[in-house]
This record gives structure tokens, C-alpha cells and sequence, in this order.
């Protein structure tokens, strides 16, 4: 099976992504790259490209709702770890549903994981 996120992306093109900014602080254990991100407010950074009307992140490569992937998948910020993919753990997810309707795709069902 191959996993339902790399045909979509549509929730790294659909939400703002803010986290602070300690997670890029990369002198002081932080994991995301500074250059991936940008300043939101005195405590918070945001994922490059996310802060804006249509927001896409910069990270995100391909094109959402055919082929996409995070291209700093091991060192994505903390709000990409936390959103859990609709029925991937057994719960449904109303971010992950939003997101992709926004991209013209129905939303993941538990069959989405079925091997
Ligand atoms: S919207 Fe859902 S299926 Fe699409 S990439 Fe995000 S978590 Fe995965
Ligand atoms: S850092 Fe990666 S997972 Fe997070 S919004 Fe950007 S492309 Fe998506």
C-alpha cells in the first residue's frame, strides 16, 4: 500500500503552520531548518509560504492531489508531527478532512489503509 499522504499534501497547502521558534533554533536542539521558515510574531515562526492567503508550504514538493512528500520529512516542526492523518490510527481527523476538501479530495476512509 502506498501511504494515502504522498498522492495528497492538500493539508501543507491549506493551513498556516506556526510553532516557536525554539524548534528551529538549531544551535540550541532544534531540528527544523531556519531557512524553511519565517518570523510570525515575537514567539512564533511560520512554515515559509504558509502565512498567506493561499498558503503552500515550501517544503511540500509535487503537486497536491497527485504526488507529494515533505521534503523535510525528519525535521518537518511539531503541528506536522501532531496532524495525524484521517483513520490512519482508527480516529477520524476533521483537519486532515478540511484540508483535502479544500483540494477537491474526498476525505480518507478506513479503507484508505487497508492493505
Ligand atoms: S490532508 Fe490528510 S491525507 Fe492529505 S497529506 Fe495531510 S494528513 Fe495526509
Ligand atoms: S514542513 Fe513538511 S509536513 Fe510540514 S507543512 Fe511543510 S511540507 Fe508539510
Amino acid at each position: 500500500m502506498t501511504h494515502p499522504c504522498l498522492s495528497c499534501g492538500a493539508c501543507c497547502a491549506h493551513f498556516r503552520v506556526a510553532f516557536h521558534w525554539m524548534e528551529a533554533d538549531t544551535e540550541g536542539g532544534g531540528v527544523v531548518p531556519p531557512e524553511f521558515t519565517e518570523k510570525l510574531d515575537m514567539h512564533r515562526l511560520a512554515m515559509h509560504g504558509t502565512n498567506q492567503k493561499h498558503p503552500r508550504c515550501r517544503s511540500l514538493v509535487g503537486k497536491v492531489g497527485e504526488a507529494a512528500h515533505c521534503g523535510i520529512y525528519e525535521r518537518r516542526p511539531s503541528p506536522c508531527h501532531d496532524l495525524i492523518p484521517a483513520w490512519e490510527d482508527g480516529n477520524p481527523s476533521p483537519q486532515c478532512d478540511r484540508a483535502r476538501a479544500a483540494h477537491g479530495l474526498p476525505p480518507l476512509t478506513p479503507e484508505s489503509f487497508a492493505s
